[in-house]
């Protein structure tokens, strides 16, 4: 390398703490964290709420270069995780590397100097060679568009802005959304609370969680004998790489789940009529499929009422549904998911000749070759960027994909100082040419969810195994991308 290049990675989750490490074991130091919080964690920082956890297996949903033999569950908790980062952050020296409450306010590609200059909330511009935004999907809250939503004069928030000063125990609770996180939080508050009304829109595709607390014993296996906790990783990932064959290649794999989905319904909510409402009125793996075997216990009990009629606005009491009938609450938890198609906002982004990348996705939606670079902004590389996120399967593993290509793509630039490069048009057209093909036939165009934008494009989901993305993503090819030199 003639010159190791600059770096700024923006965002201190998975994702920038993985582009952290693969730089550094690769002997590439010359990069700082931009993180708007206190803290580092992303997602699993923020989301507090009860019983949050991760319903892919830790085995898997870890660093593979960082394997941890003493998980205490197979599904571990927000807290194990948050502090499995803090930890690998630690051991490697990351946190000094990390600028903490800087928030990247816009980033704008200097052609002359061959540089991004990114300005923070502080008014201080940070000069990079390379820049990497691993800001995640799930990081803005989407709150629902409902009239009279500010009326409401009990307690309301976001599910991933728990506020854990307010008592749930002996309230009337609305909970509203019925995605992986309430089924999470559901079961957790439902025994506390005096009444709780799920205000569904979509019954929820939900299958058994094969949870297990890790004893002594395993600990001591996997710590020792290292093959049975590379076995157990593998198989997990081996059963993900089947669902996600399921959602896109060989969807007949799909019929004994949705008969497991059945048959879990079945046992779990013996009222023919609660169970009539739960049972979900689309296509199997269109929204995210849920693990739980609590879920449907919780909604059985005598003080849960299942709300299937639409919400048609708040109230300074409650909430009024379509029939007519205000529900009175003393608190609201809105579960209604994030701004996940809003890609890098609200951070504004110019590319080449002062183009702004939110106006080029304007169209259509969010694209980029590989999900990790897009034609006309320079030395920009993505991660979690468009159409890679998985419908089946541990993110870690895509991300650790993205990780290894960017840092080939800045050993190359390393090596070539003064040029810079991005995805050639027709390339990146054609590469979504192919994931347009193969995203037709997957059952995500048969609903509505956080995958596709407003209008229907499918831009958050990579259409495959995470196999087959590690294998496009695995060679950096610098024909793939139009590259310039810096004028002298
Ligand atoms: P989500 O899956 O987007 O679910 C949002 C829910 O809110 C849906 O049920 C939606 O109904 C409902 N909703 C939105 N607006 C509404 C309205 N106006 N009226 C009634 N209902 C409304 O959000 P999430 O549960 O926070 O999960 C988001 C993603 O985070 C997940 O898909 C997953 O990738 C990730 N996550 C992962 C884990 C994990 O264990 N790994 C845990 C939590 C979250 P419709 O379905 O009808 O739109």
């Amino acid at each position: 390398m003639q010159r190791e290049p600059s770096i700024l990675i923006i965002g201190a989750g998975f994702a920038g703490l993985g582009m952290a490490l693969e730089l550094q074991r690769h002997g590439l130091t010359n990069f700082t964290i931009l993180e708007k919080a206190a803290d580092l964690g992303g997602v699993w920082r923020e989301n507090t709420y009860p019983g949050a956890a991760c319903d892919v297996p830790s085995p898997l949903y870890s660093w593979s270069f960082e394997p941890k033999s003493d998980w205490p569950r197979r599904f571990s908790q927000q807290r194990d995780i948050h502090e499995y980062m803090r930890a690998v952050a630690d051991k490697h020296g990351l946190p000094q590397r990390i600028e903490f409450g800087t928030e990247v306010t816009d980033a704008e590609f200097d052609e002359r100097a061959g540089v991004w200059r990114v300005r923070t909330t502080d008014g201080v511009t940070h000069i990079a060679d390379i820049l990497i935004p691993a800001v995640g999907q799930l990081s803005r809250p989407a709150m629902p568009n409902l009239p009279g939503i500010d009326s409401f004069t009990g307690a309301a928030f976001h599910s991933a802005e728990w506020d854990h000063s307010v008592e749930l125990t002996g309230k009337r609770v609305a909970c509203i959304g019925t995605g992986a996180s309430a089924i999470q939080y559901i079961p957790r508050i439902q025994p506390k609370v005096a009444h709780l009304t799920l205000f569904q829109r979509s019954a929820a595709w939900v299958l058994p969680k094969w949870d297990t607390e890790y004893s002594a014993l395993h600990h001591a296996l996997f710590k020792h004998v290292p093959v049975t906790r590379l076995a157990e990783r593998f198989a997990i990932w081996t059963y993900f790489e089947v669902m996600a064959l399921a959602l896109t290649d060989i969807p007949p794999i799909k019929v004994p789940v949705i008969a497991l989905a059945d048959r879990h319904r079945r046992t779990q909510v013996p009222d023919a009529e609660l169970r009539a409402k739960l049972t979900p009125d689309y296509a199997a793996g269109c929204k995210r499929g849920l693990f739980s075997n609590e879920y449907f216990p919780a909604l059985a009990q005598d003080n849960v009422h299942v709300e299937t009629n639409a919400i048609t606005e708040v109230t300074p009491h409650g909430i009024r549904t379509a029939d007519g009938v205000e529900h009175a609450v003393d608190v609201i938890i809105y579960g209604t998911g994030f701004k996940g198609t809003e890609f890098l906002a609200p951070m504004h982004i110019y590319g080449q000749g002062g183009r702004k990348l939110a106006d080029e996705w304007s169209a259509e939606g969010a694209r980029a070759y590989l999900g990790m670079s897009v034609p006309g902004f320079p030395n920009l590389f993505m991660m979690y960027g468009p159409n890679t996120n998985v419908g089946a399967g541990s993110i870690i593993y895509m991300l650790e994909s993205q990780a290894r290509y960017i840092r080939q793509a800045a050993q190359y630039l390393g090596a070539h100082p003064g040029r810079f490069i991005s995805a050639r048009a027709e390339v990146e057209q054609s590469w979504d040419d192919w994931l347009q093909h193969r995203l037709k036939d997957t059952p995500w165009n048969f609903c509505s969810s956080w995958y596709r934008n407003a209008s229907g494009r499918i831009t958050n989901n990579w259409p495959g195994m995470t196999a087959l993305f590690r294998w496009k993503t695995s060679t950096f090819k610098p024909s793939d991308y139009d590259e310039q030199q810096v004028a002298r």
